[in-house]
């Protein structure tokens, strides 16, 4: 079978294999890249599923995009290796679930991203005796999901930017304690600014000898994997084929959502995704609306991953339902509103709000949620309210364990959340980090420098 190839949103890009595509991140013309063409599951397949393991749904659903491109028996390997934790699913009330996603190293949802790109990644530069920096923005999560998965990897390292004011003391720990191949900045600025610099040093000429590129939310092998829980969530919980699920996705940068619409292409039974955003709520204007505007800055709200003031895989989704946007956010072409509003629901949640829901979830559910999932649950909430759909079965992700968050925990549900195995000790352990400001000769001499040592 001929593999599948790659396309950039903005059109400007030639197609590429998906290794070709992974090891760039973002297209020479800034889009992002697609795949030509969405494999489907046949029917048979979907009834297999039901018995699976996660990393076996995980094999399934990657298979179909890369086949041709890793030989099976290594993907299989692959996503064993990745996948060694547990994906709870935990009864909410009536037909409602939240999916906890929060069980890997960095109790963050974003360690299924991140793992498996890291092996992907890994497998072709080894193939290649090739090697790469990777350069990243956090605002929170991402960082140290990144930090863990590629830490120690032969062919990478890793330079990581945040926001100095905008993480938590036990995030920015899980990533400035590992050193080694891993390096950490402390900004001082927004999320916003670290995103900038990055995209700024992508587009650099002088800085193309050093092997850069993305591990954010925009690259494609963070996206596919991205699909593989909600295809999990639907096979463990559904009663049949004729059984759809509604998500609801704590939104950011919007890299979770697209896997959702993803599955939902490859034959996934969807009834609604349900977008809930924190205030930064331009993605639910634009959904009311169908007029794109940024907002900038962005909203410091206590859904913290959540403070993005335009998501970059909004070109993604904007090009599946047949528009375009660019990479700053300029809309070109209009989607199809119309599918779009169809297929999924956006609500936009405050922090007055996030707090009140974590609260009751807890009061009459005995649900724990931190503000992030809190978001999602309200997100889901409003959607019933405004459609009468309460019978059909709703799933709501969970993307970071509660004990990543004790002061909102404590301060509003009065417990102290238990705190995972791989989030003890930190505080014990050496910081490594290098205070910056938001300037990029700086930045980039920084870069230069790192580079020169490292030997490339
Ligand atoms: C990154 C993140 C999000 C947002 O995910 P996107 O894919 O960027 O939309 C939500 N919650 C947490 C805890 C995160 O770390």
């Amino acid at each position: 079978m001929a593999a599948l190839q790659y396309y950039s949103t903005n059109r400007r890009a030639p197609r590429l294999s998906f290794g070709e595509a992974l090891l760039r991140g973002q297209a020479p013309d800034r889009g992002l890249y697609m795949p030509e063409r969405i494999p489907v599951f046949r029917s048979h397949e979907l009834d297999e599923l039901k018995a699976l393991e996660y990393h076996e749904t995980a094999y399934r659903v990657l298979s179909k995009f890369l086949a041709g491109e890793i030989p099976e028996e290594t993907l299989r390997s692959l996503t064993r290796d990745a996948y060694d934790y547990p994906v709870v699913l935990e009864h909410g009330a009536d037909r409602r679930y939240v999916m906890r996603l929060d069980r890997g190293p960095t109790a963050s949802f974003k360690d299924f991203a991140a793992r498996m790109m890291a092996r992907l990644m890994d497998f072709y530069l080894e193939k290649r005796d090739d090697r790469l920096m990777i350069l990243t923005a956090t605002s929170g999560d991402t960082g140290s999901a990144i930090a863990s998965a590629f830490y120690g990897l032969d062919h990478i390292d890793v330079i990581i930017l945040y926001p100095r004011d905008e993480v938590s003391p036990s995030q920015r720990r899980q990533m400035t304690t590992l050193g080694g191949n891993v390096r950490v900045i402390a900004l001082d600025g927004k999320f916003d600014d670290c995103q900038a610099l990055v995209k700024q040093a992508f587009g650099d000429e002088e800085l193309s000898g050093l092997g850069l590129t993305s591990a954010n939310s925009i690259n494609i092998g963070r996206l596919l994997p991205q699909s593989v829980y909600y295809w999990y969530a639907w096979a463990q919980l559904s009663e049949s084929r004729e059984d759809p699920v509604v998500f609801s996705i704590p939104s950011g940068n919007f890299g979770n959502m697209m896997g959702a619409m993803i599955a939902r292409s490859m034959g996934l039974p969807v009834k609604r995704i349900v977008i809930s955003t924190n205030e930064n709520d331009e993605f639910p204007l634009f959904h009311l609306t169908g007029g794109y505007e940024k907002v900038v800055p962005s909203r410091n709200c206590i859904s913290s991953a959540m403070n993005v003031g335009h998501p970059s895989n909004l070109s993604r989704l904007v090009d599946l339902y047949g528009g375009q946007m660019d990479e700053q956010g300029l809309l070109i072409t209009s989607p199809d509103m119309a599918a779009l509003r169809r297929d999924i629901y956006a609500s936009a949640v405050s922090d007055e709000v996030t707090r009140q829901t974590m609260k009751e979830a807890w009061d009459t559910h005995r649900l724990l949620l931190e503000p992030h999932g809190a978001v999602g649950w309200k997100g889901l909430q409003e959607y019933r309210r405004d459609t009468g759909d309460t019978d059909s079965l709703q799933v709501v992700l969970e993307t970071a364990h509660p004990a990543k968050f004790p002061e909102h925990i404590r301060d509003i549900l009065s417990i102290d959340p238990e705190v995972p195995k791989t989030l003890q000790g930190l505080d014990q352990l050496e910081e490594h980090y290098e205070p910056m400001h938001a300037e990029y000769e700086q930045f980039k001499s920084f870069l230069q420098d790192f580079s020169r040592e490292a030997g490339r």
